[in-house]
């Protein structure tokens, strides 16, 4: 069984050096337990904060201990009356080619209707991360300006898609021409500003001129900034992810400015950071709610999907924080 851990801590970028990639025999299901073949594994960008130490809304992963991931597979053996061999599964499983559960936190899934790296994505926890940020933190209104960074991305993608669905005009920001072109030609959001190449403020002094009323914050940093500094009064935010101060060792680069921190008061913004198990109760809601939309063809959804197993975690990691991925980031195995 082939197994990432967790070696040390990283400061900035985290590099090979923090992981230990080794085979290990393989484990057994005790009582109650399954093992799950892993076939492929969710990157995200909040696995960088999960390898820190800290206050966090999580333990960090300690170290000796094998990578924390979600991912999808199939059971193959099992003692668990709930979970029977060939099942199709999605859970916390970890950076490794099997794995064993007792069940907690683990999603049936159906490969009929999605593949497995669709499962861990927008069908999956990025997928519950839009639908609940949108839905119950925004409250996307008809005739109202949505923007969202990280656009292109698991998340970002989907809030998009789901604020036209409600009547919002939906305009992304994302890094280069053809993922600007993503969003609004096959995603049909209204409008896109490529950060890498032009004035995000004065792009939406054009793009809204009314002003933004909801902001879904994925990235921070300069882009935060001149989102905020646009919002409309009485703007909601719903701060979900801070991706460009992930890999920052300088904490004088990261936060909101003057104009940002005078717009909050003047603006009387609203401003709510949440995290997706926040709503773990109404779990079942966004699952079905994206499922159907999915189904209907109402939710596009992209992968970026890289070969190489458990020993191209590390690199394939760090795509997240150079834009270099494509869609939701998996690991195939
Ligand atoms: P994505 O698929 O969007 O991939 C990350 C993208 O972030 C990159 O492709 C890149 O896009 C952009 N990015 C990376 N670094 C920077 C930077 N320095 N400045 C601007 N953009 C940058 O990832 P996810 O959809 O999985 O995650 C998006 C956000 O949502 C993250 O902040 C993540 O932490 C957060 N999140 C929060 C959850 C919660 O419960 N609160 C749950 C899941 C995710 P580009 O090329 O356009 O720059």
């Amino acid at each position: 069984n082939r197994v990432c851990r967790l070696k040390s801590r990283p400061f900035g970028m985290s590099t090979r050096e923090n992981f230990e990639i080794a085979d290990e025999p393989m484990p057994t299901p005790g009582p109650g337990e399954f093992r799950v073949k892993v076939h492929a594994v969710s990157l995200d960008p909040a696995m960088r904060g999960w390898m820190a130490e800290g206050r966090s809304y999580v333990q960090p992963v300690a170290l000796g201990d094998v990578m924390r991931a979600y991912a999808a597979g199939i059971v193959e053996e099992s003692n668990h009356e709930a979970f029977r061999p060939g099942d199709a599964v999605m859970g916390l499983f970890g950076v490794q080619e099997h794995a064993v559960s007792d069940g907690t936190f683990v999603h049936k899934i159906d490969p009929a209707q999605a593949p497995m790296e669709r499962w861990v994505g927008g069908l999956g926890m990025p997928g519950w991360t839009a639908y609940f940020g949108t839905m119950e933190i925004l409250h996307p209104e008809a005739g109202q300006t949505l923007v969202v960074s990280a656009a292109s991305g698991a998340v970002g993608s989907l809030v998009g898609q789901i604020g036209k669905l409600r009547g919002a005009t939906v305009i992304g920001i994302a890094g280069g021409a053809e993922k600007c072109r993503y969003v609004t030609e096959e995603l049909g959001f209204d409008a896109a500003i490529d950060y890498k190449a032009e004035d995000v403020e004065k792009r939406l002094v054009e793009l809204a001129p009314d002003r933004v009323h909801m902001y879904f914050e994925n990235v921070g940093g300069k882009i935060g900034n001149a989102v905020m500094h646009r919002m409309a009064t009485f703007g909601r935010v719903a701060v979900c992810g801070l991706i460009s101060s992930y890999n920052e060792t300088d904490p004088a680069k990261v936060g909101y400015d003057a104009g940002a921190q005078r717009s909050i008061l003047v603006n009387r913004l609203k401003i709510q950071g949440f995290i997706v198990f926040d709503f773990a109760k109404q779990m079942r809601e966004a699952i079905g709610h994206l499922g159907k939309w999915h189904a209907e063809g109402k939710l596009k959804m992209r992968e970026d999907v890289r070969e190489g197993g458990v020993d191209a975690f590390p690199e394939a990691l760090n795509m997240l924080y150079t834009g270099e991925n494509f869609g939701k980031l998996v690991l195939k195995l």
